[in-house]
């Protein structure tokens, strides 16, 4: 666990450098820790550095570690596929939720918020390569998928997010991230106000940062490799 620690502040010096070097403000990079397949103490040790937001992307899996953690003030993101018979435990659970993709979770997670909870925060995962198989929104039914989301009561629709297919050098690595900040900014010339750009994990995450990824999704750059 005092890996962690060590890799946490190694993490967050690399992150601002790289807002200074491409030009984005001092801590506009937020940073999701992504503990899956990691124990409640591997949050913990985060937890402890200071990081405060983290992202699972299982629910069952994300259950007990929530519980165990309950007494901490942690903020929790859920980023992987949503199935129809666990929107009500991501909705009770989380606080954000990164992969919204089909208009019958969008109403699902909204209809089953509780009550008194603030409204859950949203990004629309975008698909952004061509392989049909992935999840993810296509961007000619982007606009109108947003449309349908910000129109649900107990959602806010924060902004877009995206996992590109992996390339290895940056400057490939940096284009699905540009079209989904132009992507953002169509939304919001349209009447929209984004402020949110989910993008970067622990390989790309400085192409995202120079495109204006405003959260990075980072697992194995903190926790080490996954079995
Ligand atoms: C696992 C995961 C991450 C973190 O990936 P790393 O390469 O370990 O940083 C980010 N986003 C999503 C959606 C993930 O599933």
């Amino acid at each position: 666990m005092e890996n962690i620690a060590v890799a946490l502040k190694a993490l967050r010096a690399r992150i601002s450098d790289l807002e200074r070097r491409y030009e984005r403000p001092t801590g506009s990079v937020g940073l999701v820790a992504v503990t899956k397949t990691k124990p409640a103490e591997a949050v913990a040790a985060a937890f402890a550095e200071g990081q405060r937001d983290f992202g699972e992307n299982q629910l069952q899996e994300a259950r007990a570690k929530l519980e165990a953690l309950s007494h901490l003030d942690i903020t929790w993101h859920f980023i992987g596929p949503i199935q129809s018979n666990k929107t009500r435990g991501i909705t009770q659970a989380f606080a954000w939720v990164h992969s919204l993709d089909r208009i019958k979770i969008a109403r699902r997670l909204s209809d089953q918020r509780p009550e008194g909870a603030p409204a859950l925060e949203v990004c629309i995962e975008v698909n952004l390569s061509a392989e049909a198989t992935k999840s993810g929104i296509r961007l000619e039914q982007l606009k109108e998928f947003a449309a349908a989301v910000a129109a649900l009561p107990r959602l806010r629709l924060r902004g877009l997010m995206t996992i590109p297919a992996p390339v290895s050098d940056l400057d490939s690595q940096r284009l699905p991230f540009r079209r989904l900040r132009q992507a953002m900014l169509e939304l919001n010339q349209s009447g929209f106000e984004l402020d949110t750009l989910s993008m970067g994990m622990s390989d790309d995450m400085e192409a995202a940062i120079a495109e204006g990824a405003t959260w990075i999704r980072i697992g194995t750059a903190i926790f080490g490799p996954r079995d």
